[in-house]
């Protein structure tokens, strides 16, 4: 079982939320295609703003919002529960993890002026302008290292930033997440859909079709 440590790759950085919207416009760089290369991600993240959904958050906001998962969430393929996906004859495995719709105006579809699902807002959203990039070591150990997205105008304004908090949602945005992929390989590698060279790659949802209303 690979080990999981968290990284937090700022010091005593401060942070007061300016509700200035920034980070609830979506952004998808044309540059990438539906298919994101494990090699290219760091680029990815540092050009888009998504915001990724667990399957906690896509059953909380449905259940606040009395909408249905597809009114709010991309995915490549049919959002049904389902991550991980193979295509190439078990050559890519593609994780398709599902993120926010947005407006054609590239603002989050439960954006009016502010958040109108703030007490159920996604986890990615609570950690906003924090970020994790997961990195693997050579061991085939996981770090999740805590940055910041510099664009967010609330940074070194206001308090210093909780560390504590911020780990405490990220390991369970994490668990969220990895249990379910972890679950979804096992079962398509005993099921021999997997190929033994096969490359890893994310999706990049909701690229070429973005909704306008809810
Ligand atoms: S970009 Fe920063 S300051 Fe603006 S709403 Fe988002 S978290 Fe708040
Ligand atoms: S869920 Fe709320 S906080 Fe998150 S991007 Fe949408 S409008 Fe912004």
């Amino acid at each position: 079982m690979p080990r999981v440590f968290i990284k937090t790759v700022f010091h005593n950085i401060r942070f007061k939320c300016l509700r200035c919207g920034t980070c609830c416009h979506h952004k998808r760089p044309e540059e990438f295609g539906d298919l994101v290369p494990l090699e290219r991600l760091k680029e990815f993240w540092e050009k888009s703003n998504l915001i990724y959904m667990t399957a906690k958050d896509i059953e909380n906001i449905s259940r606040e919002s009395g909408l249905e998962p597809c009114d709010f969430v991309d995915t490549l393929y049919g959002y049904g529960g389902k991550i991980v996906h193979v295509d190439d004859s078990g050559k890519r495995i593609i994780l398709d993890f599902p993120v926010m719709k947005s407006k054609a105006d590239t603002t989050c579809v439960f954006y009016d002026n502010g958040c109108t699902i703030y007490s159920v807002r996604p986890k990615a959203c609570r950690l906003f302008p924090f970020r994790v990039e997961e990195e693997t070591t050579q061991q085939g150990d996981i770090i999740l290292n805590i940055s910041c997205n510099k664009s967010c105008p609330g940074i070194n304004k206001g308090k210093i930033a909780d560390k504590k908090s911020l780990e405490k949602l990220v390991v369970q945005q994490f668990q969220e997440r990895s249990e379910s992929v972890a679950t979804e390989v096992r079962i398509l590698a005993q099921e021999g859909k997997i190929s033994s060279d096969a490359r890893v790659y994310r999706s990049h949802p909701g690229r070429k079709l973005q909704s306008d209303s809810i």
